[in-house]
């Protein structure tokens, strides 16, 4: 059994959802596809979310009336009369809650009502895609992700209760396959005890895929994207990237954490822990290669990874009369950064000073400043991008940085860091 991972881009169109059948055909059955929201879907939901919270009723209601008729549209251009009849019917039951949703949305549950409101967009290209496939003479059992994956409340990134999720999985999915089904299901949601509707973080829908990969002991994964496999940098922000053809579980997790936008960071390890081979293959074109992660194979030859974050902020944290920064400051520092939920992307500590470098969010480092203005005395430098190479080649690191104004610089034997104007 295969997991294929469907994004937003893969099915930005009616045109490109009419380019997978040949795709999914070629996957060994059955098949449990993972899909996103229809292109930039998520982002409209958004925008509703926050003129429903905003008391803006009227204008969630009109921006959703426009979604829904894009969504009629778009299955209409794929589907014919009656089976574009019964999807309006299916599509209907999630317009009418996606309508209550917005009546009941209100700024002091913003994280609620968004999961009431986001969940929204993978069900709606989920009904229209196994629609469209059941037309085409692909069948697919529909599975709403909200009766198998279950989470705590926390809102917008909530925590997946793994060992009922599993036991749901293989209760309910994996019976299906047995009898040879194909399951279509939506990533990125699930549902609390309660059942209110969740999310699991924004591009969600990738550790979906592989969440269920490892409960249903898949082959493989499959994630479909626009681009030909990873690359080595982002392209949008580097000349001449070169793509990777096999990557490890580790190197993958180390870039996701210094900011890299590849995969979803939470994605790898319950892939890691069951050695489940994850392919990233370009939907354009399903004959090209793609990458491969998977677990250390014989040496793999690394070119230079490269991940840029910029708005960063470096702060600076120095003790009030001089004495040194101890174990004590250290601790009572680390407490206020995981209290505020801030993630550090690189600390120094130095005889008096701290230093750390985190992203630029306005309320937050805000709320930050304050509380460490209250022991510390706090200098920032805003403005600045956190460069990290793993693999880094002096050359690399020159071209990289020459004509930069550096502030900072880490160096370990693999990667290197460096906080720059
Ligand atoms: N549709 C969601 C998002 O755009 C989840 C995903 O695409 O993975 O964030
Ligand atoms: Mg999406």
């Amino acid at each position: 059994m295969q997991v294929y991972k469907f994004g937003g881009a893969s099915i930005a169109t009616p045109e490109r959802m009419q380019a997978l059948p040949p795709i999914i055909q070629d996957a060994t059955q059955p098949v449990v596809l993972v899909v996103s929201a229809l292109g930039k879907t998520t982002n409209a939901l958004e925008a509703i979310v926050s003129a429903a919270c905003k008391d803006k009723k009227q204008e969630a209601h009109e921006l959703s009336h426009i979604l829904e008729n894009q969504h009629l549209e778009y299955a209409k251009a794929l589907l014919n009369d009656s089976f574009f009849e019964e999807a309006k019917k299916a599509l209907n039951v999630f317009f009418t809650e996606l309508q209550w949703a917005i009546d009941d949305a209100a700024a002091d549950k913003y994280d609620y009502s968004y999961d009431q409101i986001v969940c929204m967009g993978e069900l709606l290209s989920t009904r229209i895609f196994a629609f469209y496939l059941q037309q085409q003479g692909m069948p697919f059992e529909w599975i709403d992700a909200r009766d198998i994956i279950r989470t705590d409340d926390t809102y917008r990134d909530a925590r997946v209760d793994w060992a009922y999720s599993e036991k749901r999985a293989n209760d309910v999915i994996a019976p299906l396959l047995a009898a040879g089904t194909n399951i279509m299901t939506q990533g990125f949601i699930g549902a609390t005890a309660d059942n209110a509707s969740v999310t699991l973080g924004r591009e969600g829908s990738d550790y979906t895929a592989a969440m269920l990969a490892a409960m249903l002991h898949a082959e493989g994964v499959t994630i479909w994207k626009d681009v030909e496999g990873l690359q080595n940098a982002d392209p949008k922000l580097f000349p001449n990237t070169v793509k990777i053809e096999a990557i490890t579980y580790h190197e993958v997790i180390e870039m996701a954490y210094y900011g890299a936008q590849v995969i979803h960071p939470k994605t790898i390890k319950p892939l890691q822990n069951n050695n489940i081979p994850l392919y990233v293959k370009c939907f354009l074109d399903k004959d090209l290669k793609g990458t491969v992660i998977q677990n250390e194979v014989n040496s793999i030859f690394y070119p230079p990874l490269i991940v840029l974050k910029k708005d960063q902020i470096l702060l600076q944290v120095t003790t009030k009369d001089f004495s040194f920064i101890t174990e004590d400051n250290l601790s009572d520092l680390y407490s206020i950064f995981h209290a505020l939920k801030i993630k550090v992307n690189l600390i120094q500590n130095a005889a008096i000073s701290f230093v750390a470098c985190i992203d630029n969010k306005e309320d937050k480092v805000k709320e930050l400043v304050n509380l460490l203005g209250k022991d510390y005395k706090v200098f920032r430098n805003e403005n600045v991008e956190l460069l990290t190479i793993r693999h880094y080649t002096p050359e690399i690191l020159f071209d990289l940085t020459k004509s930069r104004y550096i502030l900072l610089e880490q160096k370990t034997r693999q990667t290197v860091q460096v906080i720059m104007k």
